[in-house]
């Protein structure tokens, strides 16, 4: 039955997987914190013009990938494709502006409408940086720091190169677009239809085409670096600069453009050799025309976003929760005192696990396949004397402990 399949692209966060999830999301809060980046928490659905005006109809975010819908007031609204513009958008509804520069940090699902296939799904989950009211290339350095980091803290980063590039100003811009809509003009037969499309409307996304026809004929592309102005290349180089004194290798990549229109200067992504074609892993830049095209101030701005579900993959196996211990009542009488102990070692901080029903055989099985440590019987004897059966299910022992005792003995678990 259809019904009763999770929609394409969407997937179900068992307990393993979510605490793999959870292990990314609490690591880069707290490297963030480091930075004096504050946790923010953006609606998951926005009005539809918070990501199509920013992000540009040309893009194929906005074109193809964003679940747009009505609601039923009519409005437009549309599940936030990123997390960027939704920032944006608080950092004006807010009247932040004023309090530059803002560090916010934030994780939570986004939503495109994609191909799905092993790291790319419709419902997934970013990590996101975004240092907003700072034009100084040193804070572009610091993002990309914070990014490596997070990366570095998750057991990630060696297995990550960073590339590196720069989008210029706007005048650089300019310049190298036409070079490009003249060389890929000259092999328009070749191209696939979909970068062909993006000829007219933005030709840079074109070099970021995942066609392999396409890759060939990028490959011979026009280099940005010839068209870079003198001041764009001065901001480069002083990123440049601040990550060489602090160590943090990068390959530059001529190539390497950013999927969404509002970006420039630099560029970077942290790109793993370990997940195939779904290789990055974090990625972002500056994008000084975002707050303006919203119709705010012009505050320039530097940012990133982590996939959540390819990190979650790349790290080793988070350590595992306290093993529980398991009480187990004896007959109809022990019941009630089976629950009240359970609530006592909970308030204590223990982790306990009572089972419902069954004889003592069965919840023996049952505690051995949740990993108990330590299973206390309580039967109608030990109640009787006012203790229970300590049975450390390790050692493969067991003895009578007074309840009065049983928070000691339970201390002296290893
Ligand atoms: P790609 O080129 O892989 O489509 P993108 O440029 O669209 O990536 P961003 O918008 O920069 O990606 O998102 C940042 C990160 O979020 C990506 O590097 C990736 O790790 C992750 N990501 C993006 N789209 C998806 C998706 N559909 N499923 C899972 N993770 C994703
Ligand atoms: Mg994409």
């Amino acid at each position: 039955m259809a019904q009763l399949q999770a929609v394409r692209g969407t997937q179900d966060l068992l307990p393993a997987e979510a605490r793999r999830h959870r292990t990314v999301i609490e690591t880069a809060r707290k490297i963030a914190e480091r930075y004096g980046f504050g946790e923010i928490a953006t609606p998951i659905f926005e009005f539809t013009e918070v990501f199509s005006r920013p992000i540009g109809e040309t893009t194929d975010v906005v074109s193809k990938e964003m679940y747009t819908f009505k609601d039923r007031g009519g409005e437009e609204i549309t599940l936030r494709p990123e997390y960027t513009a939704g920032i944006a958008r608080a950092v004006l509804s807010n009247g932040l502006t004023q309090a530059t520069p803002l560090k916010f940090f934030g994780a939570g699902p986004m939503f495109r409408y994609e191909r799905p296939q092993k790291g790319r799904y419709r419902q997934f989950h970013q990590i996101d940086a975004e240092l907003i009211g700072a034009a100084q290339p040193q804070a572009d350095v610091e993002v990309i720091a914070m990014g490596a980091a997070i990366l570095d803290e998750l057991g990630v980063l060696k297995s990550c190169r960073l590339e590196l590039n720069t989008l210029g100003d706007t005048e650089s811009r300019t310049a190298y677009r036409a070079a490009l809509v003249e060389y890929f003009t000259r092999h328009l037969d070749k191209l696939s239809d979909d970068s062909r499309d993006r000829l007219g409307r933005n030709p840079l996304r074109i070099l970021d085409s995942k066609d392999e026809g396409d890759k060939a004929i990028v490959a011979d592309a026009p280099a940005f670096s010839a068209y870079l102005t003198d001041p764009a290349k001065a901001f480069f180089d002083e990123v440049k600069r601040g990550l060489d004194a602090l160590d943090i290798a990068y390959e530059l990549n001529p190539r390497l453009v950013r999927g969404l229109d509002y970006y420039c200067h630099t560029a970077f992504e942290f790109i793993t050799t370990e997940l195939g074609s779904q290789g990055t892993v974090l990625g972002g830049g500056r994008y000084d025309g975002l707050m303006a095209m919203m119709g705010g101030p012009a505050l320039p701005a530097v940012g990133w976003a982590g996939g959540i579900e390819r990190l979650s993959m790349l790290i080793a196996e988070p350590p595992a929760p306290a093993r529980p211990i398991a009480v187990i009542p004896v007959g109809e009488a022990a019941e009630l005192e089976a629950l009240k102990l359970t609530q006592r070692l909970r308030g204590l901080g223990h982790v306990v696990d009572l089972g419902y029903s069954g004889n003592v055989g069965k919840r023996m099985k049952r505690a051995d396949k949740i990993e108990a440590r330590v299973a206390l019987v309580l039967g109608e004897d030990e109640l009787a004397r006012g203790a229970v059966t300590f049975r450390d299910l390790d050692a493969g022992s067991q003895e009578e402990v007074p309840l009065d005792g049983l928070a000691e003995r339970l201390k002296g678990l290893a």
